[in-house]
């Protein structure tokens, strides 16, 4: 079989609800990925920042089949020996008191809804079921229901009503507009630091620290989804300590198992994660000790590599390059370690046919919105291998 033919077969036995470059990817090493028929290419999306630490990490790997091994799956219906010690390392790392695991990305942000109203009716006082959240325009959260709800994006919304309420839009990056837009019946304003899958948009230096003080100062939650900048994507193990600000929650996903398996979790304190109960949230699959294993392998990499250090050095290093680049295309380049957006303007003709021409020259990167390519590499990517990209993507900024 070659690449055709594993096309044609997802074509016609899968959903279309994506819409991927035509490269079939075989195995993968680092920031190296492989194609059916042997091609080569540098990974410039990393999964949406799940692979941080760099496909198949070998040390996350043996983790893996260490543990698949003795027990995959117990349920939390019984205790197993793994959670506790990542509760405890995740608590150490990243400074929160308790954490509560879940699967994908969207599952860790429902839990966090979730919380977030039940603190407002069990300690800040709202009036039941008229808890709200303030979001921002532009957003990404993820996909069920009631995330698409309060969402800006009409492709990830419109045929999928009846929404869940609840949730006020205000613009992002501006600070006043969510000053302007808390009621007494806020619960929390919920942000991602930058917004990934927006186009890299890089909020006012200042904003989340403003926004961080002004929920201290109304009894608000503030929480910061950080699933795709946090875990040292954007050069500090959160972006939100770019501003030195310590959000109320803080959630994550994607990189906490290094690509290998689905983990999420909701990180917080005592004071808001202590307020479930027995029965009132769960997931079959939430902090399976697999999934624990792996997680733990996942963060122990990442700290001990100083993957954030990486991505802040070289981060600076390649924005620099490919600002530095005179192309006509080119609107604006931005972002923050290695979470980079370049922003074509709109004669450029769209972004997918830059991903595609950088595609034949060996690099995936996949465009965001309309108009922006994402360059966000595996973290473990050293110098040498960015020169080698920046000719390439020079080229492909120059075509026709
Ligand atoms: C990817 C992502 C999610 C959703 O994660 P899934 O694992 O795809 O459900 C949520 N928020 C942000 C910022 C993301 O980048």
């Amino acid at each position: 079989m070659n690449t055709k033919d594993f096309i044609q077969l997802e074509e016609q036995y899968g959903a279309h609800n994506y819409y991927p470059l035509d490269v079939v990817i075989e195995r993968a090493e680092g920031v190296w990925v492989y194609d059916v028929d042997g091609k080569r290419y540098l990974d410039c999306l990393s999964a949406y920042s799940a692979v941080n630490q760099g496909h198949v990490h070998p040390k996350i790997l043996a983790a893996l089949t260490e543990q698949a091994q003795k027990v995959t799956l117990t349920s939390r219906a019984f205790r197993n020996d793994q959670l506790p010690l990542l509760y405890k390392e995740l608590s150490e790392l990243t400074g929160y008191e308790m954490s509560l695991p879940m699967n994908s990305g969207a599952e860790a942000v429902e839990t966090a809804i979730k919380l977030a109203r039940k603190w407002a009716y069990r300690v800040k006082g709202v009036p039941r079921y008229e808890a709200e959240m303030i979001v921002a325009a532009g957003n990404f959260h993820g996909r069920t229901v009631s995330i698409i709800s309060f969402t800006t994006e009409p492709l990830y919304r419109d045929d999928f009503g009846p929404f869940t309420p609840g949730f006020r839009i205000v613009k992002y990056g501006d600070a006043k507009a969510i000053e302007e837009a808390i009621t007494p019946n806020t619960a929390a304003v919920m942000l991602e630091p930058i917004q990934g899958e927006a186009g890299v948009i890089v909020p006012p230096e200042g904003y989340l620290k403003r926004v961080a003080s002004i929920c201290r100062e109304n009894n608000v939650l503030f929480i910061a989804d950080e699933i795709q900048t946090g875990l040292g994507r954007t050069g500090k193990l959160f972006a939100s300590h770019h501003e030195g600000v310590r959000p109320d929650m803080v959630i994550v996903g994607k990189a906490l198992s290094g690509g290998f398996y689905p983990v999420s979790a909701v990180l917080a304190d005592r004071s808001t994660l202590g307020l479930f109960t027995p029965g009132e949230h769960g997931s079959t699959f939430g902090g399976n000790p697999l999934a624990a294993a792996v997680a733990r392998a996942a963060l122990k990499v990442l700290v001990d590599e100083d993957l954030a250090g990486n991505a802040e050095q070289l981060g600076a290093y390649f924005m620099e390059q490919l600002s530095e680049i005179p192309s006509p295309h080119v609107k604006e380049v931005r972002g923050k370690g290695l979470l980079i957006g370049v922003e074509l303007k709109p004669e450029a003709r769209g972004a997918r046919r830059f991903c595609e021409a950088l595609q034949a020259r060996g690099i995936l990167a996949k465009e965001t919105h309309e108009h922006v390519i994402r360059f966000a590499p595996p973290l473990v990517i050293d110098k040498e291998t960015i020169d080698w990209a920046l000719p390439r993507i020079r080229e492909t900024l120059f075509m026709a």
